[in-house]
Protein backbone atom coordinates (compact mmCIF):
# COMPACT_ATOMS: atom_id res chain seq x y z
CA UNK A 1 0.00 0.00 0.00
CA UNK A 2 1.52 3.73 -0.84
CA UNK A 3 0.66 5.61 1.66
CA UNK A 4 1.08 9.68 1.56
CA UNK A 5 4.48 11.39 2.31
CA UNK A 6 4.12 13.88 5.03
CA UNK A 7 6.26 16.36 7.10
CA UNK A 8 9.58 13.99 5.91
CA UNK A 9 7.71 10.53 6.86
CA UNK A 10 5.69 8.07 5.67
CA UNK A 11 1.93 8.64 6.82
CA UNK A 12 0.75 6.18 9.01
CA UNK A 13 -2.80 6.50 9.27
CA UNK A 14 -5.33 4.46 7.93
CA UNK A 15 -6.85 5.12 4.67
CA UNK A 16 -10.52 5.67 4.21
CA UNK A 17 -10.19 4.88 0.12
CA UNK A 18 -7.68 2.98 -2.09
CA UNK A 19 -7.16 3.10 -5.75
CA UNK A 20 -5.57 0.29 -7.45
CA UNK A 21 -2.04 0.04 -9.30
CA UNK A 22 -1.47 -2.26 -12.10
CA UNK A 23 1.42 -3.74 -13.94
CA UNK A 24 0.28 -2.77 -17.10
CA UNK A 25 2.95 -5.46 -18.66
CA UNK A 26 0.86 -8.60 -16.98
CA UNK A 27 -2.67 -7.09 -16.22
CA UNK A 28 -2.53 -7.49 -12.65
CA UNK A 29 -3.30 -5.11 -9.84
CA UNK A 30 0.15 -5.11 -8.23
CA UNK A 31 -0.37 -2.54 -5.64
CA UNK A 32 -2.84 -0.35 -4.60
CA UNK A 33 -2.87 3.91 -3.43
CA UNK A 34 -4.22 5.65 -1.08
CA UNK A 35 -6.82 8.19 -2.25
CA UNK A 36 -6.54 11.50 0.07
CA UNK A 37 -9.13 12.92 1.68
CA UNK A 38 -9.58 17.01 2.44
CA UNK A 39 -8.33 16.06 5.82
CA UNK A 40 -5.32 14.53 4.16
CA UNK A 41 -4.50 17.30 1.77
CA UNK A 42 -4.53 19.73 4.58
CA UNK A 43 -2.24 17.53 7.31
CA UNK A 44 0.10 18.29 3.85
CA UNK A 45 -0.24 22.23 3.80
CA UNK A 46 0.41 22.52 7.44
CA UNK A 47 3.19 20.57 7.38
CA UNK A 48 4.34 22.62 4.15
CA UNK A 49 3.39 25.78 6.13
CA UNK A 50 5.29 24.95 9.50
CA UNK A 51 8.48 24.18 7.49
CA UNK A 52 8.06 27.26 5.14
CA UNK A 53 9.72 30.57 7.40
CA UNK A 54 12.70 28.69 8.22
CA UNK A 55 13.27 27.13 4.30
CA UNK A 56 13.10 30.77 2.86
CA UNK A 57 15.37 31.91 5.53
CA UNK A 58 17.71 29.33 4.75
CA UNK A 59 20.71 30.56 2.79
CA UNK A 60 19.98 30.33 -1.05
CA UNK A 61 23.50 28.38 -0.85
CA UNK A 62 22.68 25.86 1.01
CA UNK A 63 19.34 25.60 -0.71
CA UNK A 64 21.75 25.04 -3.36
CA UNK A 65 23.85 22.58 -2.22
CA UNK A 66 20.57 20.29 -1.51
CA UNK A 67 19.82 20.49 -5.19
CA UNK A 68 23.31 19.35 -5.67
CA UNK A 69 23.65 16.39 -3.07
CA UNK A 70 19.73 15.49 -4.98
CA UNK A 71 21.46 15.81 -8.11
CA UNK A 72 24.14 12.58 -7.06
CA UNK A 73 21.42 10.54 -5.46
CA UNK A 74 18.99 10.90 -8.56
CA UNK A 75 22.25 9.65 -10.63
CA UNK A 76 22.98 6.68 -8.68
CA UNK A 77 19.40 5.90 -8.44
CA UNK A 78 18.27 6.72 -12.00
CA UNK A 79 17.85 2.92 -12.61
CA UNK A 80 16.35 2.17 -9.46
CA UNK A 81 13.47 5.32 -10.67
CA UNK A 82 13.32 4.00 -14.11
CA UNK A 83 12.00 0.42 -12.78
CA UNK A 84 9.67 1.80 -11.05
CA UNK A 85 8.10 3.99 -14.08
CA UNK A 86 8.30 0.61 -15.94
CA UNK A 87 6.66 -1.25 -13.38
CA UNK A 88 3.43 0.39 -12.96
CA UNK A 89 3.63 2.79 -16.36
CA UNK A 90 4.80 0.23 -18.52
CA UNK A 91 7.22 2.50 -20.68
CA UNK A 92 10.53 0.14 -21.71
CA UNK A 93 13.38 0.78 -19.31
CA UNK A 94 15.18 2.66 -22.09
CA UNK A 95 12.49 5.01 -22.53
CA UNK A 96 12.13 5.43 -18.07
CA UNK A 97 15.77 6.52 -17.89
CA UNK A 98 15.80 8.94 -20.76
CA UNK A 99 12.64 10.25 -18.62
CA UNK A 100 14.66 10.49 -15.40
CA UNK A 101 17.58 12.22 -17.36
CA UNK A 102 15.38 14.82 -18.50
CA UNK A 103 13.54 15.67 -15.27
CA UNK A 104 17.54 15.73 -14.01
CA UNK A 105 18.18 18.48 -16.28
CA UNK A 106 15.75 20.63 -14.41
CA UNK A 107 17.40 19.69 -10.93
CA UNK A 108 20.95 20.44 -12.83
CA UNK A 109 19.25 23.97 -13.76
CA UNK A 110 18.10 24.68 -10.05
CA UNK A 111 22.32 23.87 -8.74
CA UNK A 112 22.38 26.92 -10.24
CA UNK A 113 19.71 29.05 -8.41
CA UNK A 114 22.06 31.20 -6.72
CA UNK A 115 22.65 32.71 -10.14
CA UNK A 116 18.93 32.52 -11.07
CA UNK A 117 17.62 34.27 -8.57
CA UNK A 118 19.60 37.46 -8.42
CA UNK A 119 17.72 41.13 -8.53
CA UNK A 120 18.39 44.03 -10.37
CA UNK A 121 20.39 47.41 -8.68
CA UNK A 122 20.35 51.23 -10.15
CA UNK A 123 22.49 53.27 -7.86
CA UNK A 124 21.07 56.98 -7.45
CA UNK A 125 18.32 57.08 -9.57
CA UNK A 126 17.17 60.50 -8.25
CA UNK A 127 19.66 62.29 -5.28
CA UNK A 128 20.49 59.44 -2.78
CA UNK A 129 18.55 57.18 -3.88
CA UNK A 130 18.81 53.60 -5.02
CA UNK A 131 16.29 51.33 -6.23
CA UNK A 132 16.40 47.36 -6.34
CA UNK A 133 14.80 44.76 -6.85
CA UNK A 134 14.52 41.12 -5.27
CA UNK A 135 12.89 37.82 -5.96
CA UNK A 136 10.85 35.91 -3.05
CA UNK A 137 9.41 32.92 -2.96
CA UNK A 138 5.65 32.76 -2.80
CA UNK A 139 5.25 30.18 -0.34
CA UNK A 140 3.11 26.93 -0.25
CA UNK A 141 2.65 26.03 -3.73
CA UNK A 142 1.20 22.60 -5.18
CA UNK A 143 1.86 20.44 -7.86
CA UNK A 144 -0.64 18.17 -9.83
CA UNK A 145 0.93 16.01 -12.55
CA UNK A 146 -0.05 13.15 -15.15
CA UNK A 147 0.65 9.34 -15.72
CA UNK A 148 2.67 9.51 -18.06
CA UNK A 149 5.85 10.89 -16.74
CA UNK A 150 5.56 10.30 -13.22
CA UNK A 151 9.33 11.11 -12.92
CA UNK A 152 10.19 14.08 -15.07
CA UNK A 153 7.22 16.09 -14.60
CA UNK A 154 7.25 16.25 -11.00
CA UNK A 155 10.65 16.93 -11.67
CA UNK A 156 9.48 20.14 -14.03
CA UNK A 157 7.93 21.48 -11.07
CA UNK A 158 9.48 20.71 -7.31
CA UNK A 159 13.07 21.10 -7.91
CA UNK A 160 12.82 25.02 -8.65
CA UNK A 161 10.10 25.60 -6.64
CA UNK A 162 11.84 24.23 -3.79
CA UNK A 163 15.45 26.18 -4.57
CA UNK A 164 13.52 29.23 -4.75
CA UNK A 165 12.44 28.75 -1.45
CA UNK A 166 8.93 27.48 -1.86
CA UNK A 167 7.59 24.75 0.37
CA UNK A 168 6.14 22.17 -2.24
CA UNK A 169 3.04 19.78 -1.76
CA UNK A 170 2.88 17.54 -4.78
CA UNK A 171 -0.40 15.17 -6.08
CA UNK A 172 1.27 12.76 -8.65
CA UNK A 173 -1.22 10.55 -10.78
CA UNK A 174 -2.91 7.93 -9.00
CA UNK A 175 -1.95 5.57 -11.38
CA UNK A 176 1.47 5.25 -11.07
CA UNK A 177 2.80 7.58 -7.63
CA UNK A 178 6.09 5.00 -6.78
CA UNK A 179 8.63 7.39 -8.21
CA UNK A 180 7.69 10.30 -6.63
CA UNK A 181 7.37 8.84 -3.62
CA UNK A 182 11.75 7.39 -3.95
CA UNK A 183 12.12 11.35 -5.09
CA UNK A 184 10.69 12.50 -1.68
CA UNK A 185 12.95 9.57 0.00
CA UNK A 186 15.91 10.89 -2.32
CA UNK A 187 15.35 14.54 -1.06
CA UNK A 188 15.35 13.51 2.66
CA UNK A 189 18.53 11.73 2.09
CA UNK A 190 20.38 15.03 0.41
CA UNK A 191 19.19 17.01 3.34
CA UNK A 192 16.01 18.58 2.70
CA UNK A 193 13.95 19.42 6.13
CA UNK A 194 10.83 17.97 6.79
CA UNK A 195 7.81 19.51 5.54
CA UNK A 196 9.39 20.95 2.37
CA UNK A 197 8.36 18.53 0.06
CA UNK A 198 5.17 16.60 0.67
CA UNK A 199 3.26 14.01 -1.39
CA UNK A 200 -0.39 13.56 -1.28
CA UNK A 201 -1.71 10.94 -3.17
CA UNK A 202 -5.17 10.71 -4.82
CA UNK A 203 -7.71 12.03 -7.38
CA UNK A 204 -10.58 14.72 -7.77
CA UNK A 205 -11.11 14.66 -3.88
CA UNK A 206 -7.47 15.85 -3.10
CA UNK A 207 -6.97 18.26 -6.23
CA UNK A 208 -10.63 20.11 -5.12
CA UNK A 209 -9.56 20.86 -1.84
CA UNK A 210 -5.74 21.72 -2.99
CA UNK A 211 -7.59 24.22 -5.51
CA UNK A 212 -9.67 25.67 -1.99
CA UNK A 213 -6.65 25.55 0.30
CA UNK A 214 -6.42 29.31 1.15
CA UNK A 215 -2.76 28.47 2.31
CA UNK A 216 -1.61 27.33 -0.63
CA UNK A 217 -0.42 30.19 -2.87
CA UNK A 218 0.33 28.57 -6.32
CA UNK A 219 -0.19 25.56 -8.40
CA UNK A 220 0.78 24.04 -11.35
CA UNK A 221 -0.42 21.60 -13.24
CA UNK A 222 0.05 19.21 -16.20
CA UNK A 223 -2.32 16.70 -17.74
CA UNK A 224 -5.23 16.95 -19.99
CA UNK A 225 -6.82 20.36 -21.71
CA UNK A 226 -10.40 19.48 -19.70
CA UNK A 227 -9.12 19.09 -16.49
CA UNK A 228 -6.20 22.00 -17.01
CA UNK A 229 -9.31 24.27 -17.97
CA UNK A 230 -10.83 23.01 -14.54
CA UNK A 231 -7.39 23.95 -12.59
CA UNK A 232 -7.01 26.97 -13.88
CA UNK A 233 -10.86 28.62 -13.49
CA UNK A 234 -11.47 27.14 -9.96
CA UNK A 235 -7.38 27.95 -8.48
CA UNK A 236 -7.42 31.41 -9.85
CA UNK A 237 -10.89 32.32 -8.81
CA UNK A 238 -9.59 31.26 -5.40
CA UNK A 239 -7.10 33.55 -5.87
CA UNK A 240 -4.09 31.56 -6.52
CA UNK A 241 -1.40 31.71 -9.35
CA UNK A 242 -1.79 28.88 -11.70
CA UNK A 243 0.05 27.41 -14.82
CA UNK A 244 -1.89 24.68 -16.15
CA UNK A 245 -0.44 22.59 -19.36
CA UNK A 246 -2.66 20.82 -21.06
CA UNK A 247 -3.41 17.77 -24.20
CA UNK A 248 -2.01 17.77 -27.13
CA UNK A 249 -2.13 17.07 -30.89
CA UNK A 250 1.24 17.20 -32.78
CA UNK A 251 1.33 17.28 -36.46
CA UNK A 252 4.49 16.57 -38.42
CA UNK A 253 4.59 17.91 -41.83
CA UNK A 254 6.49 16.19 -44.65
CA UNK A 255 7.00 18.10 -47.68
CA UNK A 256 7.62 16.61 -50.85
CA UNK A 257 11.58 17.13 -50.73
CA UNK A 258 12.24 16.05 -47.52
CA UNK A 259 14.56 13.17 -46.90
CA UNK A 260 11.95 10.09 -46.48
CA UNK A 261 13.94 7.85 -44.80
CA UNK A 262 14.57 10.69 -42.06
CA UNK A 263 11.16 11.46 -42.07
CA UNK A 264 9.84 7.49 -41.91
CA UNK A 265 12.45 7.31 -38.98
CA UNK A 266 10.83 10.58 -37.09
CA UNK A 267 7.19 9.61 -37.63
CA UNK A 268 7.59 5.70 -36.09
CA UNK A 269 9.89 7.05 -33.03
CA UNK A 270 8.06 10.00 -32.39
CA UNK A 271 4.17 8.25 -33.13
CA UNK A 272 5.12 5.05 -31.31
CA UNK A 273 7.45 5.92 -28.66
CA UNK A 274 6.03 5.22 -25.44
CA UNK A 275 2.83 4.10 -26.73
CA UNK A 276 2.07 7.42 -27.58
CA UNK A 277 1.56 8.39 -24.13
CA UNK A 278 3.79 11.53 -24.36
CA UNK A 279 2.61 15.02 -24.55
CA UNK A 280 4.97 15.88 -27.83
CA UNK A 281 4.45 12.44 -29.57
CA UNK A 282 3.18 12.88 -33.22
CA UNK A 283 -0.14 11.86 -34.50
CA UNK A 284 -0.81 13.51 -37.29
CA UNK A 285 1.60 13.13 -40.13
CA UNK A 286 0.40 15.98 -42.73
CA UNK A 287 1.79 14.81 -46.23
CA UNK A 288 2.47 17.66 -48.49
CA UNK A 289 2.03 16.72 -52.40
CA UNK A 290 2.90 13.23 -53.41
CA UNK A 291 4.67 12.56 -49.93
CA UNK A 292 2.56 10.13 -48.84
CA UNK A 293 2.75 7.42 -51.33
CA UNK A 294 6.62 7.57 -50.58
CA UNK A 295 6.19 7.87 -47.00
CA UNK A 296 4.00 5.60 -45.80
CA UNK A 297 5.44 2.62 -46.91
CA UNK A 298 8.56 3.47 -45.50
CA UNK A 299 6.64 3.88 -41.97
CA UNK A 300 5.08 0.21 -43.12
CA UNK A 301 8.00 -1.43 -43.10
CA UNK A 302 9.71 0.26 -40.22
CA UNK A 303 6.65 -0.56 -37.94
CA UNK A 304 6.74 -4.26 -39.24
CA UNK A 305 10.20 -4.34 -37.68
CA UNK A 306 8.78 -2.81 -34.07
CA UNK A 307 9.17 -5.52 -31.17
CA UNK A 308 6.08 -4.44 -28.55
CA UNK A 309 6.21 -6.34 -25.25
CA UNK A 310 6.93 -5.37 -21.29
CA UNK A 311 8.87 -2.68 -20.60
CA UNK A 312 11.56 -4.87 -18.45
CA UNK A 313 12.35 -7.01 -21.62
CA UNK A 314 15.37 -5.46 -22.71
CA UNK A 315 14.10 -6.40 -26.79
CA UNK A 316 10.98 -4.79 -26.16
CA UNK A 317 11.07 -1.25 -27.67
CA UNK A 318 7.29 -0.55 -27.10
CA UNK A 319 5.88 -1.53 -23.78
CA UNK A 320 1.65 -1.66 -22.99
CA UNK A 321 -0.82 1.12 -22.46
CA UNK A 322 -1.50 2.20 -18.76
CA UNK A 323 -4.65 1.10 -17.64
CA UNK A 324 -7.18 -1.26 -18.98
CA UNK A 325 -9.72 2.05 -19.42
CA UNK A 326 -6.93 3.43 -21.53
CA UNK A 327 -6.49 0.63 -23.60
CA UNK A 328 -10.12 -0.05 -24.10
CA UNK A 329 -10.58 4.42 -25.28
CA UNK A 330 -7.73 3.76 -27.80
CA UNK A 331 -9.06 0.68 -28.89
CA UNK A 332 -12.91 2.78 -29.52
CA UNK A 333 -10.84 5.38 -31.11
CA UNK A 334 -9.20 3.08 -33.99
CA UNK A 335 -12.71 1.58 -34.59
CA UNK A 336 -14.28 4.77 -35.09
CA UNK A 337 -11.30 5.45 -37.61
CA UNK A 338 -12.55 2.64 -39.32
CA UNK A 339 -16.13 3.95 -38.67
CA UNK A 340 -15.78 7.00 -40.16
CA UNK A 341 -13.77 6.68 -43.20
CA UNK A 342 -10.22 6.10 -42.99
CA UNK A 343 -7.98 4.02 -44.59
CA UNK A 344 -6.52 1.64 -41.48
CA UNK A 345 -3.30 0.52 -43.03
CA UNK A 346 -1.77 -1.44 -40.09
CA UNK A 347 -4.30 -2.88 -36.98
CA UNK A 348 -2.42 -2.84 -33.93
CA UNK A 349 -6.03 -4.06 -32.39
CA UNK A 350 -5.60 -7.30 -30.62
CA UNK A 351 -2.16 -7.57 -29.76
CA UNK A 352 -0.56 -9.58 -26.61
CA UNK A 353 3.08 -10.67 -26.55
CA UNK A 354 2.78 -14.44 -25.85
CA UNK A 355 2.72 -14.99 -22.05
CA UNK A 356 1.16 -11.92 -21.45
CA UNK A 357 -2.18 -12.04 -22.53
CA UNK A 358 -4.03 -10.45 -19.94
CA UNK A 359 -1.06 -7.03 -20.18
CA UNK A 360 -2.77 -3.89 -21.35
CA UNK A 361 -1.47 -4.17 -24.91
CA UNK A 362 -2.22 -2.16 -28.46
CA UNK A 363 0.50 -2.60 -31.26
CA UNK A 364 1.43 0.38 -33.37
CA UNK A 365 -1.65 1.07 -35.59
CA UNK A 366 -1.16 3.53 -39.14
CA UNK A 367 -4.31 4.73 -40.56
CA UNK A 368 -4.42 7.18 -43.82
CA UNK A 369 -6.53 9.49 -45.92
CA UNK A 370 -7.83 11.12 -41.99
CA UNK A 371 -9.98 14.03 -42.44
CA UNK A 372 -10.95 16.75 -39.56
CA UNK A 373 -14.07 15.93 -38.48
CA UNK A 374 -13.01 12.11 -38.05
CA UNK A 375 -12.64 11.41 -33.36
CA UNK A 376 -9.42 10.23 -34.73
CA UNK A 377 -7.89 13.54 -35.51
CA UNK A 378 -9.78 15.76 -33.62
CA UNK A 379 -9.59 14.37 -30.23
CA UNK A 380 -6.33 13.23 -28.29
CA UNK A 381 -6.06 9.51 -28.15
CA UNK A 382 -2.88 9.12 -26.48
CA UNK A 383 -2.05 5.87 -27.90
CA UNK A 384 0.25 4.18 -30.90
CA UNK A 385 -1.92 5.65 -33.42
CA UNK A 386 -0.46 7.48 -36.11
CA UNK A 387 -2.42 9.66 -38.53
CA UNK A 388 -1.90 10.63 -42.34
CA UNK A 389 -3.77 13.47 -43.12
CA UNK A 390 -2.91 14.35 -47.07
CA UNK A 391 -3.01 17.89 -48.64
CA UNK A 392 -2.25 19.67 -52.29
CA UNK A 393 0.21 22.41 -50.62
CA UNK A 394 2.31 23.82 -48.37
CA UNK A 395 -0.26 26.45 -47.34
CA UNK A 396 -3.13 24.06 -46.53
CA UNK A 397 -0.70 22.13 -44.11
CA UNK A 398 -0.34 25.27 -42.32
CA UNK A 399 -3.54 26.49 -42.32
CA UNK A 400 -4.56 23.02 -40.84
CA UNK A 401 -2.50 23.17 -37.95
CA UNK A 402 -3.36 26.68 -37.22
CA UNK A 403 -6.79 25.54 -37.17
CA UNK A 404 -6.70 22.93 -34.46
CA UNK A 405 -7.09 24.06 -30.69
CA UNK A 406 -4.16 21.92 -29.70
CA UNK A 407 -1.19 23.73 -29.94
CA UNK A 408 2.11 21.71 -27.94
CA UNK A 409 4.28 20.96 -30.40
CA UNK A 410 4.89 20.95 -34.25
CA UNK A 411 7.54 19.46 -36.62
CA UNK A 412 8.41 20.66 -40.64
CA UNK A 413 10.49 17.73 -42.43
CA UNK A 414 11.89 19.65 -45.34
CA UNK A 415 15.34 20.20 -46.90
CA UNK A 416 13.96 24.18 -48.15
CA UNK A 417 15.60 26.64 -45.41
CA UNK A 418 13.36 28.86 -46.92
CA UNK A 419 10.33 26.70 -46.13
CA UNK A 420 11.37 26.36 -42.62
CA UNK A 421 11.47 29.71 -42.10
CA UNK A 422 7.88 30.51 -43.25
CA UNK A 423 7.14 27.91 -41.00
CA UNK A 424 8.84 28.99 -37.84
CA UNK A 425 7.21 32.34 -38.87
CA UNK A 426 3.70 31.68 -38.95
CA UNK A 427 2.53 28.61 -37.33
CA UNK A 428 0.66 29.06 -34.16
CA UNK A 429 2.50 26.44 -31.71
CA UNK A 430 4.51 27.04 -28.86
CA UNK A 431 7.26 24.55 -29.84
CA UNK A 432 8.33 24.34 -33.24
CA UNK A 433 10.82 21.46 -34.64
CA UNK A 434 12.93 21.72 -38.31
CA UNK A 435 13.77 18.36 -39.02
CA UNK A 436 13.43 17.34 -35.19
CA UNK A 437 9.68 15.19 -34.25
CA UNK A 438 9.89 16.17 -30.45
CA UNK A 439 11.17 19.62 -29.90
CA UNK A 440 11.38 19.76 -25.97
CA UNK A 441 13.21 22.53 -25.16
CA UNK A 442 16.49 22.00 -22.38
CA UNK A 443 15.57 22.80 -18.85
CA UNK A 444 17.35 26.60 -19.72
CA UNK A 445 14.63 27.07 -21.86
CA UNK A 446 11.14 27.19 -20.61
CA UNK A 447 8.71 23.93 -21.84
CA UNK A 448 4.71 25.32 -23.05
CA UNK A 449 2.21 25.32 -26.20
CA UNK A 450 -0.22 27.68 -27.03
CA UNK A 451 -3.99 27.81 -26.87
CA UNK A 452 -5.92 24.86 -25.26
CA UNK A 453 -2.53 23.49 -24.64
CA UNK A 454 -2.21 25.81 -21.54
CA UNK A 455 -3.68 27.85 -19.55
CA UNK A 456 -1.87 30.59 -17.87
CA UNK A 457 0.98 33.45 -18.63
CA UNK A 458 3.77 30.97 -17.47
CA UNK A 459 5.53 28.07 -19.68
CA UNK A 460 6.91 25.44 -17.29
CA UNK A 461 10.39 24.87 -16.03
CA UNK A 462 13.50 27.15 -16.85
CA UNK A 463 13.41 31.18 -16.78
CA UNK A 464 9.66 31.19 -16.63
CA UNK A 465 9.75 28.39 -13.98
CA UNK A 466 12.02 30.54 -11.64
CA UNK A 467 9.61 33.76 -12.36
CA UNK A 468 6.27 31.49 -11.41
CA UNK A 469 7.60 30.42 -8.31
CA UNK A 470 8.65 33.76 -6.87
CA UNK A 471 6.97 37.16 -6.95
CA UNK A 472 9.26 40.68 -7.31
CA UNK A 473 9.60 43.04 -4.59
CA UNK A 474 10.82 46.48 -5.22
CA UNK A 475 12.73 48.69 -3.33
CA UNK A 476 13.22 52.18 -3.01
CA UNK A 477 16.04 53.77 -0.63
CA UNK A 478 17.21 56.61 0.78
CA UNK A 479 19.33 57.11 3.85
CA UNK A 480 18.83 60.18 5.64
CA UNK A 481 20.51 63.40 4.36
CA UNK A 482 20.29 66.91 6.09
CA UNK A 483 20.42 68.70 3.32
CA UNK A 484 16.88 66.38 1.37
CA UNK A 485 14.57 67.17 4.77
CA UNK A 486 11.38 69.15 4.88
CA UNK A 487 7.98 68.24 3.47
CA UNK A 488 7.32 68.75 -0.35
CA UNK A 489 3.71 67.28 -1.70
CA UNK A 490 5.11 67.46 -5.31
CA UNK A 491 5.22 64.21 -7.73
CA UNK A 492 8.87 63.21 -7.79
CA UNK A 493 10.80 65.36 -10.65
CA UNK A 494 13.56 62.37 -11.27
CA UNK A 495 16.48 63.13 -12.16
CA UNK A 496 16.36 66.93 -10.96
P1 LIG B 1 -5.40 13.80 -16.43
O1 LIG B 1 -5.79 15.18 -16.81
O2 LIG B 1 -6.45 12.74 -16.46
O3 LIG B 1 -4.80 13.78 -14.95
C1 LIG B 1 -3.80 14.69 -14.56
C2 LIG B 1 -3.93 14.92 -13.05
O4 LIG B 1 -5.21 15.46 -12.77
C3 LIG B 1 -3.78 13.65 -12.23
O5 LIG B 1 -2.99 13.94 -11.10
C4 LIG B 1 -5.21 13.30 -11.86
O6 LIG B 1 -5.31 12.67 -10.61
C5 LIG B 1 -5.90 14.65 -11.83
N1 LIG B 1 -7.31 14.56 -12.24
C6 LIG B 1 -7.85 13.69 -13.13
N2 LIG B 1 -9.17 13.91 -13.26
C7 LIG B 1 -9.48 14.93 -12.44
C8 LIG B 1 -10.70 15.63 -12.14
N3 LIG B 1 -11.85 15.30 -12.73
N4 LIG B 1 -10.64 16.63 -11.27
C9 LIG B 1 -9.49 16.98 -10.67
N5 LIG B 1 -8.30 16.37 -10.91
C10 LIG B 1 -8.30 15.36 -11.80
O7 LIG B 1 -4.16 13.41 -17.37
P2 LIG B 1 -3.43 12.00 -17.47
O8 LIG B 1 -4.32 11.05 -18.18
O9 LIG B 1 -2.85 11.62 -16.17
O10 LIG B 1 -2.20 12.42 -18.42
C11 LIG B 1 -2.27 12.46 -19.81
C12 LIG B 1 -2.61 13.85 -20.29
O11 LIG B 1 -1.63 14.79 -19.86
C13 LIG B 1 -2.62 13.96 -21.81
O12 LIG B 1 -3.69 14.77 -22.20
C14 LIG B 1 -1.29 14.64 -22.13
O13 LIG B 1 -1.26 15.34 -23.35
C15 LIG B 1 -1.18 15.56 -20.97
N6 LIG B 1 0.20 15.99 -20.76
C16 LIG B 1 0.53 17.26 -21.11
C17 LIG B 1 1.82 17.69 -20.96
C18 LIG B 1 2.22 19.08 -21.32
O14 LIG B 1 3.31 19.47 -20.98
N7 LIG B 1 1.38 19.86 -21.98
C19 LIG B 1 2.80 16.83 -20.42
C20 LIG B 1 2.42 15.54 -20.07
C21 LIG B 1 1.10 15.14 -20.23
Amino acid sequence: MINHWINGQLWEQKPVRTGPIYNPATGAVADEVVLGTADDVDSAVEAALAAYDEWRETPVTRRQNVMFAFRELVVDNSHEIAKLITAEHGKTHSDALGEVQRGLEVVEFACNITHLLKGEFSEQVSTGVDTFTMRQPLGVVAGITPFNFPAMVPMWMFPLAIACGNTFVLKPSEKDPSPSMLCAELLKEAGLPPGVLNVVHGDKVAVDRILEHPDIAAVSFVGSTPIARYIYENGTRAGKRVQALGGAKNHMVVLPDADMELSADAAVSAGYGSAGERCMAISVVVAVGDAADRLIPQVKARIAKLRTGPGDDPDSEMGPLVTPEHRDKVVGYIDSGVDQGADLVVDGRGFAPDGFEDGFYVAPTLFDRVEPGMKIYDDEIFGPVLSVVRVAHYQDAIDLINASPFANGTALFTNDGGAARKFQSEIQVGMVGVNVPIPVPLAFYSFGGWKSSIFGSNAIYGPEGIRFYTRQKVVISRWPDPMHRGVDLGFPQHGR
